[in-house]
């Protein structure tokens, strides 16, 4: 995760920093990620091994309401 301050494109103010939590079909949330690729689906579900993973920052302007997504790997900054 970055420090990075996202501006609003439309209101122009501070958007606040945040994570989509993905449900999933377990009892625990998990953080939403951006995979690399096509979804490769299999019986079981999607396959990700072997894809690049990398966890959505979204950022959200209270003023409006718009979220915008990141996804930043650890290496890119
Ligand atoms: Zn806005």
């Amino acid at each position: 995760m970055s420090d990075l301050q996202m501006k609003c494109l439309r209101c122009s103010v501070d958007m606040d920093p945040g994570y989509l939590a993905d449900g999933g079909h377990g009892v625990n949330s998990e953080v939403a990620k951006w995979v690399a690729g096509a979804p490769d689906v299999r019986w079981y579900g999607v396959k990700m091994k072997g894809h690049d993973q990398i966890p959505l920052s979204a950022y959200r302007c209270a003023k409006c309401g718009y979220v915008e997504f990141r996804a930043i790997a650890a290496t890119d900054i």
